[in-house]
């Protein structure tokens, strides 16, 4: 144990970091692109998923659909847009058994560290791998280590927390054995974990309050599209699937778009939503009346209005105040109420984390993200041979990873047919480039995590991602040389 286990090293063509739904997809465009590469997934944990594997607690789901959330080379089937935890696992699992992806997966390989060799222009990793300590090397290697802190949630600052007498929860390690049923549970937060949670514990709990600083906005939306049963009945299953993909696509670009230009009347569409179905008792302002526009912040789903049914059952309920402290058995507000509780969730958020919490350097010396550009959404100022997937805020997480692989691959093949071994992008001397925010949300969790990610300029190749449409397009067609630096070389393969 603790050793450096140097006969463990293996070399590869491309070494993608995380079985993630990302690293998945990474791993499926990599073997159906560059068909003679050799490559492997290293995964932490012991599982395929990420995410999807991490968080089990009660009633976890997709906020997106799984039209656009899922594969684009395995489309999603089901006519419910919206599906549950268990059910993306499996998806995800069954995709990488299907195209051979699970067999290149080293389970319990944990990336501590990268550094690239300019004089062999390779990656050389090192590998936490139960304890003992390995080696790999690649010539490209793709992180998909996905955006937060497994290990760790977002810390909150809740006075007194310590001094509560029951249990206390973070959704993100949700104890398997909790029994919830007869409980009064608040849970803390207003953001997606919240929404989805509220209405499958309010199934067993005594009651659950919903207890939040601030309102986000929240939309019912039915599970079962019908113009996309519509669709599969009328076409053949390959066409449907495109046309519900591309149908789902366009038109939450267009609601994205819409609230973006017209804020006040994507609120008005929003609350007239809510006013339908929040029952009178839970008055909507201030309950239901965030302080910025719609879109400023990720806009939440409820698959068939399940959370403001548990609301009209009473089982439910919506707190807006400030915690003042919290006590042996409850929560004292600001405003002066107190909520009597045996369990609380703080449903607070995500501690993001750039790279899988590795430690990144070029020839020894340490990058630091936070200092540097992201050339195309993808890859880092000054590092060589690396992309970093980063999905969307706006839109599905997913599309971004893909656009993202697909452009990895295009340089690969453009790189090997010029026969040079690394790429580069460099700011150019005398390119002033202004620093934009690379995540176009303010919540909570991206405002805590600024000064740590890194930056996206004001002038193309540096911009950050637009959207789908435009993104997809450059991954297939755009530009793959602007202030990208090659190497022409050998040791262009690794066999
Ligand atoms: C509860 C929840 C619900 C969400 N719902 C949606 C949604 O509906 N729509 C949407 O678009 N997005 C959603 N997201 C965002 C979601 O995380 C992404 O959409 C997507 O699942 C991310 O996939 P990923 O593969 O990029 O990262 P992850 O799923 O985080 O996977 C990263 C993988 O990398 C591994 N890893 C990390 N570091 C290392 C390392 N150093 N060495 C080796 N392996 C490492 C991890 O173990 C993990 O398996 C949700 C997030 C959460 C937490």
């Amino acid at each position: 144990m603790g050793s450096i286990d140097m006969s463990a090293s293996a070399d590869f063509d491309v070494l993608i970091i995380g079985a993630g739904i990302s690293g998945i997809n990474a791993a499926y465009r990599v073997q159906t692109e560059l068909p003679a590469y050799k490559y492997a997934i290293l995964e932490s944990r012991n599982a395929i998923g990420g995410t999807w594997d991490l968080f089990r607690y009660p009633g976890i789901r997709s906020d997106s659909d799984l039209y656009t959330f899922g594969f684009a080379w395995r489309p999603w089937s089901s006519p419910k847009s919206i599906a549950d935890g268990e059910s993306i696992r499996t998806y995800v699992k069954e995709s990488a058994e299907q195209y051979g992806i699970d067999q290149k997966i080293k389970f319990h390989h944990k990336v501590l560290a990268g550094d690239w060799s300019s004089a062999d222009q390779r990656w050389n990793l090192t590998v936490d791998n139960n304890g003992d300590k390995k080696t790999f090397s690649a010539r490209f290697m793709i992180l998909s280590t996905g955006y937060y802190d497994y290990n760790e949630p977002l810390k909150a600052d809740i006075p007194g927390i310590d001094k509560f007498h029951g249990q206390v929860i973070h959704p993100q390690f949700w104890p398997e054995d909790l029994d919830y049923s007869e409980k009064k549970i608040v849970v803390i937060g207003s953001g997606a974990t919240a929404i989805t949670l509220i209405p499958s514990l309010a199934d067993n709990a005594a009651k659950v309050t919903m207890l939040q600083r601030s309102p986000t906005y929240i939309m019912a939306l039915p599970t079962v599209d019908p113009s996309g049963n519509w669709m599969r009945s009328w076409f053949p299953s390959w066409l449907a699937s495109k046309l519900i993909r591309w149908q789902f696509l366009v038109l939450s670009f267009i609601f994205f778009k819409f609230c973006k230009a017209f804020p006040n009347a994507g609120k008005k569409l929003i609350r007239a939503n809510n006013k339908k179905l929040v029952p009178p008792s839970i008055p909507l302002d201030p309950n239901f009346k965030p302080s910025y526009n719609p879109w400023e912040q990720r806009l939440c789903v409820c698959p068939d209005g399940d959370f403001f049914k548990s609301l009209q059952k009473g089982k439910a309920d919506v707190v807006t105040d400030t915690i003042k402290n919290v006590t042996g058995n409850g929560i004292q507000t600001e405003g002066g109420k107190f909520l009597d509780t045996d369990i609380i969730i703080t449903a607070t958020g995500l501690k993001m984390q750039l790279a899988g919490g590795m430690n990144v350097s070029v020839d020894g010396k340490v990058i630091l993200p936070a200092n540097k550009y992201i050339w195309k959404g993808v890859m880092l100022q000054d590092l060589p041979n690396a992309a970093f997937v980063v999905g969307y805020t706006n839109a599905s997480w997913t599309l971004g990873a893909d656009v993202t692989a697909k452009l990895v691959c295009r340089l690969l093949k453009r790189m090997d047919a010029n026969k040079q071994s690394s790429a580069v992008p460099r700011v150019p001397e005398g390119k002033n480039l202004k620093p934009v925010q690379l995540l176009n949300l303010n919540s909570t969790y991206i405002e805590k995590a600024k000064g740590t990610l890194p930056m996206g300029g004001d002038i193309a190749p540096w911009k950050p991602r637009a959207n789908y449409l435009v993104d997809h397009w450059t991954a297939d067609y755009g530009n793959l040389t602007a202030d990208l630096e090659f190497t022409k070389g050998l040791k262009s393969k690794a066999y």
